[in-house]
């Protein structure tokens, strides 16, 4: 948390920031997943807002002069949009005021989140990513030779940031629900259709979560305050010992190098 569909729904809700000037940069808490680099986070004072993107699971916010803010929101991480006269709330680490007085303020009660501002190409993070899951970039050929290099789990090479950028722990299980494969199942036993239907469930489940504006555990909220439904749609994710939607049998939850993992016994393989 959060995944793609709640950086992409954090990034939607900010399109109103688009062509603000940032005339200031206030913080609060330098001490985030990494010390905050406090000459680099000035640069950006002074540059306009150009465009809002997306990769896996980092915003980055496009400055004019090819200047780029990065985003990663950790575990618990969200940016909002603030009025001028709002009060700093608990957990707010630092806030961008723009030109206007309206504030951008990233909150992380957990403190797992990242700031880097410079250039795109030296990104250090961004080099070690994989295609982003909803990419042109990530197909089902992709996938499938890249799952035939692990014998470890098919979720834990999910959530591998390096194959494949986005994916979490929830939209891991709920893919692999949809896809109909177990998520301790070994990588590499995946055959070429078992893939191609895993690329559809991933592009489904996150674009149905997308369209819900995100999954709203651990208190996320949009840019705007806004929380997201898709929770409401879990179909394993937390689900343990109620019944699958499918064949009425129990969930099951087993534990996979420290992440919960659900799935039907009856209905995944
Ligand atoms: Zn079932």
């Amino acid at each position: 948390m959060p995944e793609l569909p709640e950086v992409e729904t954090i990034r939607r809700s900010l399109a109103p920031c688009i062509g603000a000037t940032i005339a200031a940069v206030d913080v609060w808490q330098w001490q985030l997943r990494k010390p905050v680099d406090r000459r680099a986070l000035r640069s950006v004072v002074g540059r306009r807002i150009d465009q809002l993107l997306r990769r896996g699971k980092y915003l980055l916010v496009g400055l004019s002069d090819e200047q780029v803010l990065l985003l990663h929101f950790g575990m618990s991480g969200t940016l909002r949009i603030a009025p001028p006269e709002a009060q700093r709330e608990e957990h707010d680490h630092l806030q961008l005021v723009l030109g206007d007085g309206r504030r951008l303020v990233l909150n992380d009660p957990r403190r797992f989140g990242l700031v880097w501002a410079g250039k795109l190409e030296e990104t250090e993070e961004l080099a070690q990513l994989g295609p982003d899951a909803l990419s042109d970039d990530f197909t089902p050929e992709y996938l499938y030779r890249s799952l035939r290099r692990f014998s470890r789990a098919i979720k834990n090479v999910l959530l591998d940031q390096r194959v494949v950028a986005g994916i979490g722990n929830i939209y891991a299980n709920e893919a692999l629900f949809v896809a109909g494969l177990r998520p301790g199942r070994p990588a590499r036993r995946l055959t070429r259709a078992d893939a191609a239907r895993l690329h559809a469930a991933l592009r489904t489940t996150l674009s149905e979560a997308i369209a819900a504006g995100g999954s709203s555990i651990a208190d996320f909220h949009d840019g705007n305050g806004r929380p997201g439904y898709f929770q409401l749609c879990f179909r394993v994710y937390d689900r343990e010992g109620e019944p699958c939607i499918t064949c009425g049998r129990a969930i099951r939850r087993v534990i996979l190098t420290g992440r919960s993992s659900f799935f039907c016994p009856r209905c995944q393989h």
